[in-house]
């Protein structure tokens, strides 16, 4: 039997007054006559994590045609487009009183990337907004009055304010939903036009700051491609676009300090993702498995064949089977690479101000102070043309300070205040008027690339009495059981609702696939399936509001970083 809106209104008089425990009465569903309201969740007292309550408009009456939600991808910007409609309201409707987060109404908030989420579901049978509610105290004590304004009132609002297509800008949907299409249009194309990465003409690529992913507003030089790197996209909806199209193979970006290298390389790296428009970035699309490089002092590899990088190690160390707790600037590196050709990719992105020197090149004068045999690392730009000849994985690397990367380039883009021109030509013409006499230390080939099956037992994630749990604290760092992990390098990891995705994908992977013979990238395929198939919702017993889909390439960051970590090699 249905519960009607009076009934939690009584509820609510009858525990008034109450220690907060006696919230937990009014958890169900109600309805009311705009929506159902379902109380999933009741917080344990007024400070702890908010409780969850979904909200939720049956299919008739919302008014979205089903051609707005129809595919994947449609869902996804649909869906992003109610998301922050409903974020603003929930802001607009918080008022805080009382105790801990008594009066907060809040939804899983996204940034300047649109990625699927499980803040807002759509379908044919209606539209669901999962919120976080705090329940309002005085002391411990249930404000009831107050909760009753709050969740039949301003909950109420927040419901009609952003969930029928009445209430929105219906032109402003449409536009969302056709530039994200368009974006993937765009993506989906790249490969076969030759192409790992394109940056459409007019694109606004720097943001306010390191920490604020909003666009720069004031003195930005918009994106203009040079006419030999020009390229023309036809787009469902937006028609023709032009841009700068980065052909797959070696591509080098160089120029002077500060003239705009590393944020055009930052631009692409989350060209993986869909932007809204007015971000600046809607026109910049990259290969969907692009994985930033850097180096990582410190952190834990477990079980890496590093060796096409680095072999040799004092005191006959293996590289071929390599682990540490504390990588050094340069074995982090080559295990990043190694790892990611290992869980898939197609294109390297590596900045030089975050990569090891010693990583990237050894000159001429080094080659003859310190003998090969002498030296554990056979740098990346010997290694950088195998990887695609051999291996089909191309690179864009930033690097301002060495022109001996002109010899291993395709192609060789420069920045100059903030405009890319094609310096292809001259590049190669400089080249070959100074013949560099360093020795390519390479080798005949690559080498190979580890198949390792992690062991399920080396990840423990009891925390507690027999309780199983891994969270997201912030954006890059995971609980599972007791161990933390530090994700801050993994950089392509945008939001703290991905991490908590992550943490949960690896809880999931070591219950469900790991069995000791499972590699990573088949562990990997599974979990996409299941993800795929059954959504964000596979991963938690309760309809969570706060995830969003993270890339297998994160994922496996994430796996590789644990201490704990322990593999068996496949040959
Ligand atoms: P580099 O890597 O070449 O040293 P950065 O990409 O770090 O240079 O850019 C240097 C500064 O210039 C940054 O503060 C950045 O925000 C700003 N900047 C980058 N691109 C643009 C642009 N297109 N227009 C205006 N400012 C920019
Ligand atoms: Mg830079």
């Amino acid at each position: 039997m249905a519960r009607g809106p009076e009934d939690l209104a009584n509820t609510l008089k009858r525990i008034d007054g109450r220690g907060y425990r006696a919230y937990r009465d009014i958890e169900g569903s109600y309805e009311l006559p705009t929506h159902k309201l379902v109380i999933d969740h009741v917080q344990g007292d007024p400070f702890a994590t908010p409780s969850r309550v979904r909200v939720v408009v049956p299919g008739a009456q919302t008014g979205f045609d089903s051609s707005l939600y129809a595919t994947a991808d449609r869902n996804r910007a649909l869906c992003d487009f109610i998301t922050r409609v409903a974020a603003a309201a929930c802001a607009r409707e918080t008022q805080r009183a009382g105790t801990g987060r008594s009066g907060v109404i809040s939804i899983d908030t996204p940034g300047p990337e649109i990625l699927e989420r499980t803040s807002v579901n759509i379908g044919d049978s209606g539209l669901e907004a999962r919120l976080s509610v705090g329940l309002p105290a005085a002391g411990r004590r249930v404000l009831g009055k107050k909760a009753a304004d709050m969740l039949l009132g301003r909950v109420s609002s927040v419901v009609t304010s952003s969930l029928f297509l009445s209430s929105l800008d219906e032109s402003a949907v449409a536009r969302h939903i056709e530039s994200i299409e368009d974006q993937c249009a765009l993506r989906e194309q790249l490969t076969d036009r030759g192409l790992v990465a394109f940056v459409g003409d007019g694109s606004s690529l720097p943001r306010r700051s390191g920490v604020d992913p909003r666009p720069m507003t004031e003195g930005v030089v918009r994106f203009r491609s040079p006419e030999s790197l020009r390229c023309e996209f036809t787009l469902p909806n937006a028609g023709t676009v032009s841009g700068m199209g980065v052909p797959a193979g070696v591509t080098v970006i160089v120029g002077g300090g500060y003239h705009g290298k590393s944020t055009l390389l930052r631009a692409m790296e989350l060209g993986v993702y869909d932007h809204p428009s007015g971000d600046g970035r809607e026109l910049v699309a990259t290969v969907p498995d692009a994985v930033k490089i850097r180096a990582e002092d410190g952190r834990s590899v477990r079980g890496v064949n590093i060796s096409p990088f680095i072999s040799n190690l004092p005191l006959g160390r293996d590289t071929v089977d390599f682990s540490t707790d504390e990588a050094s600037g340069s074995t982090s590196q080559a295990a990043n690479i190694a790892e990611a050709l290992e869980y898939g990719t197609s294109l390297l992105l590596i900045d030089e101000d975050t990569s090891a020197t010693n990583f990237m090149i050894r000159d001429q004068r080094m080659q003859e102070l310190v003998a090969k045999d002498r030296e554990p690392i056979t740098p990346f730009i010997d290694k950088v043309r195998q990887m695609h000849d051999e291996l089909g994985v191309s690179t864009i690397v930033v690097i301002g300070g060495v022109g001996d990367y002109f010899d291993v380039a395709d192609t060789v883009v420069l920045m100059d205040a903030y405009l890319p021109s094609d310096a292809t030509e001259r590049a190669r013409e400089i080249a070959s008027r100074h013949v560099n006499e360093r020795t390519s230390e390479g080798g005949e080939a690559f080498g190979r690339v580890s198949r390792r099956a992690p062991e399920p037992g080396s990840l423990d994630p009891r925390r507690g009495k027999r309780s199983e749990r891994a969270d997201a604290k912030d954006r890059s760092t995971i609980l599972f059981g007791r161990t933390a992990l530090d994700l801050s390098a993994v950089e392509q990891l945008v939001s703290v609702s991905q991490t908590r995705a992550v943490a949960d994908c690896l809880l999931l992977l070591r219950r469900r696939f790991m069995d000791g013979e499972l590699t990573v990238s088949e562990l990997l395929d599974r979990l996409d399936e299941l993800l795929d198939e059954r959504g964000l919702d596979a991963l938690s017993r309760f309809p969570l509001g706060g995830y969003a889909r993270p890339r297998r390439q994160e994922i496996a960051q994430a796996l590789n970083r644990f201490r704990t970590l322990s593999v068996r090699q496949l040959s």
